[in-house]
């Protein structure tokens, strides 16, 4: 049902979107793909997150000793971060959430703020994700994201787009990492439930290249909002 109110609108409207999946699922890089493509903006809440750490911020210090144990930032803090982004010119034309959000609460906090039209869960099989992230390098100056062994740089640690140093996550090192993933199969994967219920979710099977999801993803879209 809610497919058929969104399809009234057009592109120049509004688009909400969340983006759901595991560490490692690829929510990031095809966030990036549709902010691109549809001109709205991604919201990483762990973007957020780390610029607050880097920034040391009061908030950014209480959220760094959740992060660095795999663990979730308490809502409040989150909220409060997103309640500002979300605030800001570049999001009336809509956004694309990328980790948020991350549980019950959160989606009901969500809720109250704004509507969201779809959600797109990525689904990879588990034994995938560790690996995913353990190999994945992020660049320092633009956020392109590379894996050392699926997608590598041109240049060995460099970025293929500015020349940026390529970096690895404080938290994707292999026992945060597999503390994230239980983070994310008790108190995210409820969400699935939540948001199928409500006839807002859609699930796409990430099992090939980049490529392939994007066009998935691309015509998911289409079939949704045109
Ligand atoms: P991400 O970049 O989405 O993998 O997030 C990195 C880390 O930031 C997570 O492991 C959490 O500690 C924290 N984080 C990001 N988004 C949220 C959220 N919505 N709620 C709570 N913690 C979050």
């Amino acid at each position: 049902m809610i497919f058929k109110r969104a399809k009234r609108w057009n592109l120049l409207t509004q688009i909400k979107l969340i983006l759901l999946g595991a560490p490692g699922s690829g929510k990031g890089t095809q966030a990036k793909f549709i902010t691109e493509k549809y001109n709205i903006p991604q919201i990483s809440t762990g973007d957020l997150l780390r610029n607050a750490v880097k920034a040391q911020t009061e908030l950014g210090k209480k959220a760094k000793v959740f992060m660095d144990e795999g663990k979730l930032v308490p809502d409040k803090l989150v909220l409060e971060l997103l309640e500002a982004r979300l605030a800001e010119p570049d999001c009336e034309a809509g956004f694309i959430l990328d980790g948020y959000p991350r549980n019950i609460t959160q989606a009901t906090d969500l809720e109250r703020i704004t509507e969201i039209d779809l959600v797109i869960n990525i689904e990879v099989d588990f034994n995938l994700l560790v690996e995913r992230i353990t190999g994945r390098r992020t660049c320092k100056t633009c956020g392109a994201i590379y894996h050392i062994i699926y997608s590598p740089p041109k240049r060995k640690a460099l970025c293929n787009n500015c020349s940026g140093e390529l970096y690895q996550r404080d938290d994707d090192t292999e026992e945060t990492v597999k503390k994230r993933l239980k983070t994310y199969e008790t108190q995210t994967k409820p969400l699935i439930e939540y948001f199928l219920k409500k006839g807002k979710l859609r699930t796409l099977v990430s099992d090939s290249t980049i490529d392939m999801m994007r066009l998935k993803v691309e015509s998911l879209l289409k079939e949704t909002f045109y």
